[in-house]
């Protein structure tokens, strides 16, 4: 049930604390939103779920982060193991200058999941799929992934994201740079995904969260303040 555990997570950006004393626990299978004002941590914390923070030279952090209970904080993990349990879309979509099918194929041939061009072509078909694009691409995926339309490229992102298989999904701002149809597709595939994968959403918008989020996460100045089943965390005045 439980997926990822956090324990009194503090970070630092040189003198700056942009995290103090977060702990959370996320649950497998669900939708978990974190909002707050902007410049509140979230997308720091998001990044220390996948140790994007480890690029960052003048950062420090203190605390556990267990992932299916392992702790993904200190040397112990790899970064290439971590990468393919973790994936993660972005605010804008940023397809590789590569082809359609090329921005799917390239991270299960890295961890190598794939071997023969088959199994390749199958995977990419099944990840297409899921992320609800095959019917639109099926007859281009030799095109390049930014000849699509914005909500096409974020899918194609999704579709990236999950052709490794990851336990668990990032996604930082996934619809804010996107039309409200697009937004609404991106979001029943969220609603879809979740069968299979934890996915966690930074949003600013708190009518998504309480459209899409099993859990919400409020965040302010670096702590979370509130962190509660949606139902109830908007139930409440
Ligand atoms: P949010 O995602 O909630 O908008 P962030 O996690 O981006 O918040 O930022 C939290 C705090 O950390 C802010 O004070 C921000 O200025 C600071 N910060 C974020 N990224 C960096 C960075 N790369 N270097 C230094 N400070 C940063
Ligand atoms: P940004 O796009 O915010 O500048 P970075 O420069 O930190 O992000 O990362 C460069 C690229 O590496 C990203 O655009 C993304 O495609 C890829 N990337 C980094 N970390 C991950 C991850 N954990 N999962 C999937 N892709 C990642």
């Amino acid at each position: 049930e439980l997926s990822i555990r956090v324990r009194d997570l503090n970070l630092w950006y040189g003198d700056n604390q942009a995290l103090s004393g977060i702990d959370m626990d996320v649950y497998q299978k669900n939708i978990t939103a974190l909002i707050g004002p902007s410049g509140c941590g979230k997308s720091t914390y998001l990044r220390c779920l996948n140790r994007m923070n480890d690029l960052i030279p003048s950062v420090r952090i203190q605390g556990m982060i267990e992932m299916d209970g392992r702790d993904i904080n200190g040397k112990k993990m790899d970064e290439v193991a971590l990468r393919r349990r973790v994936g993660m879309v972005f605010q804008k979509p940023n397809p590789f200058p590569k082809s359609i099918y090329e921005n799917v194929a390239y991270a299960p041939r890295m961890h190598d999941l794939v071997s023969r061009k088959s199994d390749s072509d199958e995977l990419v078909e099944r990840a297409l799929r899921d992320a609800g694009l095959w019917e639109e691409v099926k007859d281009k995926l030799n095109d390049p992934g930014t000849s699509l339309s914005g909500g096409q490229q974020q899918r194609l992102c999704i579709a990236r994201a999950i052709a490794v298989s990851p336990d668990v999904i990032l996604m930082d701002e996934p619809t804010s740079a996107l039309d409200p149809i697009s937004t609404a597709t991106v979001e029943d595939l969220m609603d879809k995904l979740k069968q299979r994968y934890t996915i966690i959403t930074v949003t600013h918008n708190m009518q998504q969260a309480a459209r899409v989020a099993d859990y919400t996460a409020f965040f302010h100045l670096g702590e979370v303040v509130e962190y509660n089943d949606t139902k109830t965390m908007f139930a409440n005045p």
